[in-house]
């Protein structure tokens, strides 16, 4: 079913998601299940599954020099989604990203998911690979998240890449895309980045999930500003409950978010990474209690393949 389908008839109750982050290839799938399990009983209506970017590596070729290759460390994103799909009967979200993909690419993949019976995509751009500053489209493959949003709803139309006319053979995909409450990193303004959320709700957008924060206020804001721009889709916060000091530094530094000064006061005081957790989950706590009490469609946690600390906040809040 799908995202938005959910939101309906859940008639203003809040709903608990979770996403996960495929396993690295050659692992057994046996360990998402163990990490997912343990979540099952706050029902989530759909468990978003995590699709990563291409790397460079290098292999050695004998004579003392380098070849470089390109790999996928964590394959299996669709078929992961199939198999939570048909294993729990959830729904399933698969990313899907511009980067690495040629157009053709995702329309086969997307032809997948229709064959799996995915009724919902979540349409990003992905980021730079890591040895370049800057992100830049694969050739022949999509720029932005709103391209690859047109995408999709061309093929919901009917409209296959290498088609001159629309067929009747249309997928339905419930299309979700990122919003970023603080901004995406790249944006110049707050402003700016919402007008290219909104080109994405244009293109034909169901939905929005939000970047983690860590101040309800910031996305309080950001919706509202949001919907005064005439963006009225279902924005669902994204939420990731602190679980080491790094990520003090991380957090701000990867995504460009402020923490606020009372959270950074309490982690610092732990003397070790169990208590961090605990300041996490306290915090998480906090901020979904306020976020149901405010009436958001779902409250999306972030759970970095580890699911104890996001059982504990679930077991308080739903
Ligand atoms: P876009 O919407 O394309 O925006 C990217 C930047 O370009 C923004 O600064 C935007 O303002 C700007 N922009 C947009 N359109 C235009 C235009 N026409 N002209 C000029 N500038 C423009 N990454 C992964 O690799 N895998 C994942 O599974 C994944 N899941 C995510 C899930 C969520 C909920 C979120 C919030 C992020 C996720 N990401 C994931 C990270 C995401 O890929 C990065 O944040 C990426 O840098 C931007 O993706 P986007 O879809 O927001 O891009």
């Amino acid at each position: 079913m799908k995202v938005t389908e959910h939101i309906k008839q859940a008639k203003g109750k809040t709903l608990f998601s979770f996403e996960i982050v495929p396993p690295q290839k050659g692992q057994n799938i046996q360990e998402l299940y163990d990490n997912i399990n343990p979540l099952m009983e706050f029902k989530p209506p759909f468990i978003d599954v995590t699709t990563s970017r291409e790397e460079h590596v290098y292999l050695a070729k004998g004579n003392g020099l380098l070849e470089q290759k390109i790999t996928r460390m964590r394959p299996g994103t669709v078929g992961i989604c199939a198999s939570l799909k048909y294993k729990y009967n959830v729904d399933a979200i698969p990313h899907v990203l511009c980067g690495g993909f040629t157009k053709e690419e995702t329309e086969y993949l997307l032809v997948d998911c229709h064959y799996l019976g995915l009724d919902n995509v979540m349409a990003l751009r992905g980021d730079a690979m890591k040895h370049e500053k800057y992100f830049s489209a694969t050739e022949g493959g999509n720029m932005y998240a709103s391209d690859l949003v047109v995408q999709i709803s061309d093929l919901n139309r009917g409209k296959y890449l290498h088609e001159l006319i629309e067929t009747p053979y249309k997928t339905d995909f419930c299309i979700g895309v990122a919003g970023y409450p603080e901004k995406h990193i790249e944006s110049p303004s707050l402003d700016t980045d919402l007008r290219r959320l909104k080109e994405k709700v244009d293109a034909g957008a169901d939905y929005v999930v939000t970047q983690m924060f860590f101040d309800n206020q910031k996305f309080f804001d950001f919706v509202k500003k949001a919907r005064a721009i005439g963006i009225t889709v279902p924005i669902i916060p994204g939420i990731k409950p602190i679980a080491i000091k790094r990520h003090l530094q991380v957090l701000p530094q990867v995504f460009k978010l402020d923490l606020p000064e009372a959270l950074i006061t309490e982690v610092e005081k732990c003397s070790n990474n169990e208590q961090v957790r605990e300041v996490g989950v306290e915090w998480a706590i906090a901020q979904s209690k306020e976020l149901v009490a405010k009436g958001v469609p779902v409250v999306h946690f972030y759970s970095m393949g580890k699911s104890d600390n996001i059982k504990a906040i679930a077991k308080e809040v739903f």
